[in-house]
Formats: C-alpha cells, sequence, structure tokens
C-alpha cells in the first residue's frame, strides 16, 4: 500500500451518548420541505403536492456539541432550521419501509444552517444549493442518542437568545424516518456512518454574530452553541 501525498484529513465523528465510542460520519444528506408549515413559509403554493427531496452536506460541515458557529462569509442572511437527525449503522439500497428502521443506530438534534440569501438568488437562477446548505461549519449537532424501536414523534424546538422561533412536532413530518430512509436508499446505497437531517418545521428565521441558539427533539436531546 503507498502512503498518501499528504496527511489524510481525520475521520469525521459525533460524540454517542453515554458511550466512549464515537459515531464515525461517512456523509450528511439532508431531506428539503418535509414539514407542510415550512413548505408554505417558503412560498411554496396551497396546492403544492410535490414530494420532499435530498441535497447533501460534507461530513466535516458538522460542528460538534458545544463548539461556537463561525459566521459565515458571503451572506448578510444567516437562517437556522432545526432538524431531527437520523444516525446510520448498517446500509443498503431500496430499502423497503417496513425494514427501514432496522438500520438505524439513533438520533441527534441538527441545525441545518443555510445562507439564505444564497439560496433565494440559486432558487431564482436554477442554480444548485452547495454554496447555500454545504458551507463550512453549517451542521452543528448534539451527541447521537443510541434508539430501538419507533422513532422520535414529538416536540422539536429552536430559541435564539431565549426566544423560542420553531416549536413543532416530527410527527408532522411529511415523510416520516423510516419513509426518509427508504426514499433515499432509492437514490443512494446507504452505509453506515450516513446522517440524515430529517426537514425543519416552519419558523425558520436569521441569526446574528454573538447569538446563542438553542434546539431540542423531545426524547433525543438538545445542542446549544453561540454564533461567533
Ligand atoms: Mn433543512
Amino acid at each position: 500500500m503507498s502512503a498518501f501525498a499528504f496527511p489524510p484529513p481525520p475521520v469525521v465523528s459525533v460524540p454517542v451518548e453515554g458511550r466512549a465510542e464515537a459515531f464515525p460520519v461517512r456523509r450528511i444528506l439532508c431531506v428539503g420541505r418535509n414539514y407542510w408549515a415550512h413548505r408554505k413559509e417558503m412560498g411554496a403554493a396551497d396546492d403544492d403536492r410535490d414530494p420532499p427531496f435530498f441535497f447533501a452536506k460534507p461530513a466535516d460541515a458538522l460542528v460538534p456539541p458545544g463548539a461556537p458557529v463561525p459566521y459565515p462569509s458571503a451572506t448578510g442572511a444567516l437562517h437556522h432550521e432545526i432538524e431531527l437527525v437520523v444516525a446510520l449503522s448498517s446500509g443498503g439500497a431500496d430499502v423497503s419501509p417496513d425494514r427501514a428502521l432496522e438500520l438505524v443506530f439513533g438520533y441527534a438534534v441538527g441545525v441545518d444552517l443555510t445562507r439564505r440569501d444564497l439560496q433565494n438568488a440559486a432558487k431564482a437562477k436554477g442554480q444548485p444549493w452547495e454554496s447555500s446548505k454545504a458551507f463550512d461549519a453549517s451542521a452543528p449537532i448534539s451527541a447521537v442518542r443510541p434508539w430501538r424501536g419507533d422513532p422520535p414523534r414529538g416536540r422539536i424546538a429552536l430559541s435564539v437568545d431565549g426566544i423560542v422561533r420553531q416549536d413543532a412536532v416530527v410527527a408532522d413530518m411529511i415523510w416520516n424516518v423510516a419513509e426518509v430512509i427508504s426514499q433515499a436508499s432509492t437514490l443512494w446505497t446507504l452505509a453506515p456512518g450516513d446522517l440524515i437531517f430529517t426537514g425543519t418545521p416552519e419558523g425558520v428565521g436569521a441569526v446574528e454574530r454573538g447569538a446563542t441558539v438553542e434546539g431540542e427533539v423531545e426524547g433525543v436531546g438538545a445542542l446549544r452553541f453561540q454564533i461567533a
């Protein structure tokens, strides 16, 4: 085996609650428009019935629990999106919804940070979303809570400087967790270490430098970070 031309990047990982071993991350898939009320606030028509869809972030966009998030370059509209995150410890292709939960290692709480101004410009021009979604430090995340059985369905909420901005329930997702995993597996062969951000409910909005962001998903955990 040959040596590398330069030191390879480290494996990205997320702490696992109550365990010494971390969850090694392979990649991050994200679901767009998975809550009706959020679709409406983003300007979708009343008769919009298009299915949710996927985009992606690189694994090294993750920000470990508690670490500050630097305000990103090239935006004046950094938006928060609180999301339930699914962590997979096994994979596969064309996984049926009734088998999809067998792939789950656990759940975490994540924030899909978005350069909303760049996203709106990209939408208007029909351009891709990478610069608005897949930027450095765009995915703060909590520890992963190991989990078996029925997925979380309870409250999902986010506050900025103590003011509640997003307050909904996971049960309102258009695609539920099993359907999200199944749909993703029709497009990619899923593998251990994949994370899936499952979409955000209504109430997204801007965060400024110095703000403290707190998010939670009932039964899963919480995260807190400052915009530096
Ligand atoms: Mn999102």
